[in-house]
């Protein structure tokens, strides 16, 4: 058996091995469900579980629930450094309903098989393994944080993989950020003076119709969708204040940029139109699209294969957006894959259906063949560097496509 087998089949065993444990730890995360930079039960459970296993593990790694870990007794050398990534953040009131119980697990299962890997007399690479916690992706943008503060300076290839409803090896994520709007008007009595207020109320209308309407020229791939979360205290009181709170999304980053112009004025006329004074405020943090890099993936597609996960090839499940991930602030930072992965069931994340799945054994079993899927990716990286090289090439090629095509 070639060298390269032998390594899989060594990572695909381990795994086997600690089947029931890495069940255990999915279905704990499950019952311990955390918002975004709360996750304290699972920050502990997690470095827990990978310290009394042979990582040594930095706690609290730049981020309070946020940790950091690589295999004992390596050092990083001059090889590759392949990061894993593990999310553990829940949702308010539907807990697991996005699976990060499962992306954790994963990671963990996937960084014990490369471990053994590393491990193996047969290995003679240099590289390193780190194993990356990356708290609040929903809507916290930990990882942007992660990347600001250097923690992906030594990293070159990072993955993890997300449960779905289909196997998608390069799914589309889009870019995204957050405005929140306030307008001011000025009060006054709706009936006895009402020419004497300025009406916040109607701007935030005016802001929330001139928006629609911009979405007949926008191309079908982006996305504004919105909320008004202040339309004033009381209707005897014309309202001073209104505001609301959009999302709006693009398959790319540049394309966001345009989108956002055009949201701008759809803004700014409606304060014109009033006689308010408008505030806008957008997101710090930005999440970018996901750019799943090429050479990565057809590796993970292979590697899938031979674990019995079978990507889809229906284009039009090829081609549908999700939603937005702060992994695509990674995916611009080094190469990198976010899989998404079947689970047994067809409905969508974020509904009480899956999160009810993703505390079965049904989905920690396909978790499972995802996390050897991606053991075997990571092996191949580390064995043969100049895969990692060619990554890097193809990430270069596609950061300046992106560019090029704004
Ligand atoms: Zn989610
Ligand atoms: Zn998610």
């Amino acid at each position: 058996m070639a060298n390269e087998q032998k390594l899989k089949k060594i990572a695909c065993e381990v795994i086997d091995g600690f089947s029931p444990q890495l069940k255990n730890l999915s279905r704990d995360i499950w019952n311990h469900p955390e918002l975004c930079f709360e996750e304290k039960y699972a920050h502990k459970r997690i470095t827990d579980f990978l310290q009394v296993r042979g990582f040594n593990v930095e706690r609290s790694y730049k981020l309070d629930t946020a940790f950091r870990a690589q295999p004992e007794g390596r050092s990083t050398g001059d090889g590759p450094n392949v990061a894993v990534l593990c999310e553990y953040d829940a949702l308010p009131e539907i807990g697991h309903a996005c699976g990060h119980n499962l992306i954790a697990t994963v990671g963990v299962a996937a960084s014990l098989g490369i471990q053994a890997a590393l491990q193996s007399p047969d290995f003679q690479g240099k590289g390193m393994l780190t194993v990356l916690g990356t708290p609040a992706e929903e809507g916290g943008g930990g990882k942007v944080d992660l990347i600001n503060s250097g923690a992906f300076a030594d990293v070159d290839v990072a993955m993890m993989a997300h449960p779905s409803q289909f196997n998608l090896e390069k799914p589309v994520y889009l870019a995204m950020t957050e405005i929140k709007i306030s307008y001011h008007g000025k009060a006054s009595h709706a009936s006895s003076y009402p020419w004497n207020g300025i009406n916040a109320l109607d701007a935030a209308v005016l802001c929330y119709t001139n928006i629609s309407h911009l979405r007949q020229q926008i191309k079908p791939t982006w996305r504004a969708h919105g909320v008004i979360t202040n339309g004033g205290a009381k209707p005897n009181i014309i309202p001073e204040l209104a505001e609301l709170e959009y999302y709006i999304r693009a398959p790319t980053d540049t394309e966001l940029v345009v989108l956002k112009e055009k949201v701008v004025g759809c803004i700014e006329g409606a304060a014109t139109a009033t006689g308010c004074k408008v505030t806008y405020k957008f997101d710090p943090k930005p999440y970018s699209s996901l750019m799943s890099n090429d050479l990565m993936a057809s590796l993970y597609v292979e590697n899938s294969l031979q674990v019995g996960v079978n990507p889809e090839r229906d284009p039009e499940k090829m081609k549908k957006a999700g939603g937005s991930t702060d992994m695509g602030n990674v995916s611009h930072v080094v190469p990198s894959i976010h899989p998404k992965y079947y689970i047994g069931t067809t409905v969508s994340a974020h509904s009480h259906a899956f999160a009810q799945q993703t505390k079965t054994e049904e989905a920690e079993d396909y978790s499972l063949a995802v996390a050897k899927a991606l053991a075997m990716t990571g092996i191949d990286l580390l064995l043969k560097p100049e895969l990692v090289q060619q990554a890097k090439q193809t990430f270069k090629e596609a950061l300046e496509a992106e560019l090029a095509a704004a």
